[in-house]
């Protein structure tokens, strides 16, 4: 059992002495890292990666902020993460467990998964896909994504993953970005239960633009009823199944991109953050072994994250297939067919250790305790959160009621652009703090600044910064190296700045405070406030819209739209609350349902700045029930009323 005690922050959960005397961390990891400097990522490169051709230098910062890491080294990302194992005797092990939302299910031993990552890589290449190539996956959960992701890796495609619940818009707009050759996709998936279709978004999306897609390669997963175009459409089953299952993989310069993944901004266009392979992979490995504590022979490890976004990229398809562990992939939501699903699975695999987010586990708490208690969960060993701030209440909960309290969880702060973990506890040597994502990981620099780039004291808020480079960090954004100099780089110099406020407690551990730029964080998802705003302002009926991420219980926050209505809406005089609920609808179409707004508020007016800038600070507050903060700077000081007095209406 952890041990217990209180400080200023609250509660504190030292690791048991049994889990810290097995523990693959020790805190002469820290020492290491000190002592050696970047030696000590080119040590950690050899020893958990297999080089086709050894590098000789560890990191060439010489033209900041592009950073070259084991450049002369050249290696295989899939090689990495499959035929390596099989190679070392272990073909026999489980690299995934896929669990069909129905309840159908498949396992694959690595050896398995070689022959299928080596077919699909044979069938793309037989559809003219070639090193370099852009190939757009949007897929659901299966593993088909898994190992349509690694057969690229193999053959030096890049891809470039389009989450399976954007828009056929989205999709359009990051096909014809990254100017994709081919798309794989599936017929569809199942959602609570229902199917529900992928493939008409991307004849939508292709009938209306991205010219430079040559197939559309499709897997079989629902029998829905679709339409195959003869000529560019292939069914997965035909062309992956009638292919050799030997193929050799291309040898990679550790520099060479791996994937282009899109992320929101704080503009309406979403960057393509661009990573490339072996600094990705050695610090994905890496974190992967020593934050969760992996044995790969024994852990069953569950990340419950979607492949559409990062940690489903970094913690599904890589890290843990490079470090030979035995996963579990999950296509459906936690409450399909019943709100067990989570702990069934777990005992069902016998799960050691479980990766989710702080929303799935609010979402949990308020279903109540009784439903996990009817399940054995006594596997589980270690616990981890990633892509929001975990309140202290959920975090307990998750230590009290899931980990039965005796394992450790490992609070993990990164994002897309870092590409893996960056802070976090280190499970046998961390005295946990519920909240506080706590330590940078050994070999990374973090600090907490003021605005002309100046450290600030501990307990005092300031900006997050990484002071140097890093191995999983993005290189560009695809195709703008300006604007990856401008949006990360150019606020603070040398300085990497992660757009996160966050402030360090009296003994320096970090809390995350959330975003300080037009990005919202909800269950997890980043979202962009101007892009949300396009959206909304592409409906015939409204004029203007700002949008706020407003605080939620459950969802970490949730977007909250204020809206003007069009001179002719105005005039038509339609029910307001039918007017809203189409306009949520049309965001969830223009972008996807995770950006469809909770609520859309119809207004008289938007505050504005002299300067015509819209200030959202105000909305929040109404947003968020509270007295509406200082007015002065609004052109016009009587809106805020005339906005608070329309919604008391
Ligand atoms: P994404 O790139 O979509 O994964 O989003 C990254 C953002 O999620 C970060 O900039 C943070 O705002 C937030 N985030 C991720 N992990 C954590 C964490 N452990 N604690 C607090 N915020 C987090």
């Amino acid at each position: 059992m952890a041990s217990e005690t209180t400080s200023a922050e609250g509660r504190t959960f030292a690791p048991s002495p049994e889990f810290a005397a097995q523990a693959n961390a020790t805190a002469e990891l820290y020492r290491q890292a000190e002592e050696e400097g970047v030696d000590f990522w080119g040590r950690q490169a050899r020893e958990l990666l297999t080089w086709n051709k050894e590098f000789t230098e560890v990191l060439d910062w010489s033209n900041p902020p592009f950073a070259k890491w084991f450049q002369d080294g050249t290696l295989n990302a899939c090689y990495n993460a499959v035929d390596r194992h099989v190679e070392a005797g272990n073909g026999d092990r489980v690299a995934i467990h896929f669990e069909g939302e129905p309840g159908d299910s498949r396992s694959y031993t690595y050896a398995q998964l070689k022959d299928e990552v080596s077919k699909a890589a044979n069938a793309m290449e037989s559809l003219g896909v070639t090193k370099g190539d852009r190939v757009a996956l949007y897929l659901p959960m299966i593993a088909e994504a898994v190992i349509a992701m690694l057969a690229c890796a193999r053959i030096g495609a890049i891809h470039s993953v389009v989450f399976g619940g954007f828009s056929a818009d989205a999709l359009r707009s990051r096909v014809e970005d990254g100017e994709a050759k081919l798309v794989v996709t599936a017929d569809g998936t199942f959602r609570r239960g229902k199917p529900s279709m992928l493939k008409p978004a991307v004849d939508d999306a292709l009938s209306r633009g991205g010219a430079t897609v040559e197939h559309v390669l499709v897997v079989r997963r629902n029998e829905a009823d679709i339409e195959m175009t003869e000529g560019r459409d292939v069914w997965w089953h035909d062309a992956v199944e009638a292919a050799s299952p030997e193929h050799t993989p291309s040898e990679q310069g550790a520099e060479d991109p791996l994937f282009i993944l899109y992320t929101s901004g704080t503009t309406g266009k979403p960057k393509g953050i661009m990573h490339t392979t072996g600094g990705y992979l050695t610090q994905g490995a890496f974190t992967h072994k020593n934050v969760f504590d992996l044995k790969p022979e024994t852990d069953v490890y569950w990340c419950t994250a979607d492949v559409g976004w990062v940690t489903g990229h970094s913690y599904v398809a890589y890290a843990p297939l490079v470090n030979g562990s035995t996963q579990v992939i999950y296509e459906g939501t936690p409450d399909s067919p019943h709100r067990g699903r989570f702990w069934e699975i777990v005992q069902k695999y016998g799960v050691t250790i479980m990766y989710t987010s702080p929303t799935a586990i609010r979402t949990m708490m308020k279903w109540g305790e009784e439903i996990p208690a009817e399940y054995d969960l006594s596997s589980l060993r270690v616990l981890g959160t990633v892509g929001e701030a975990i309140n202290p209440e959920a975090w307990t909960w998750f230590h009290r009621v899931i980990g039965g309290g005796r394992c450790p969880i490992v609070d993990t702060w990164w994002q897309t652009e870092t590409g893996a973990i960056m802070i976090s506890q280190l499970p046998g040597v961390t005295t946990a703090k519920p909240g506080s994502a706590q330590v940078p990981i050994p070999g990374i620099k973090v600090d907490v600044v003021d605005d002309t780039g100046q450290s600030v004291p501990n307990e005092t808020s300031g900006f997050l910064v990484l002071r140097e480079p890093w191995p999983a960090m993005l290189r560009t954004i695809w195709g703008d190296d300006d604007r990856y100099v401008d949006t990360y780089w150019s606020r603070f110099g040398e300085m990497y700045f992660a757009g996160d406020g966050a402030k360090r407690d009296a003994d320096g551990d970090v809390w995350i405070l959330g975003r300080v730029d037009d990005v919202m964080n909800v269950s997890g998802h980043r979202l962009s406030t101007p892009e949300i705003e396009s959206a909304l302002v592409s409906h015939p009926s409204v004029a203007e819209a700002a949008v706020v991420g407003a605080t939620d219980e459950t969802t970490g926050q949730a977007v909250i739209a204020f809206v003007i209505l069009s001179d002719q809406a105005d005039a038509e005089g339609r029910d307001k609350a039918e007017l809203a609920e189409e306009m949520r609808a049309h965001v969830g179409k223009e972008i996807s349902p995770i950006a469809k707004p909770k609520k859309v508020l119809i207004v008289p007016e938007l505050p504005k700045t002299r300067s015509g800038k819209i200030m959202r600070r105000l909305l929040k507050d109404v947003a968020e029930d509270r007295e509406v903060g200082d007015v002065s700077t609004l052109a016009d000081q009587t809106v805020m009323q005339q906005i608070v007095d329309s919604l008391a209406k």
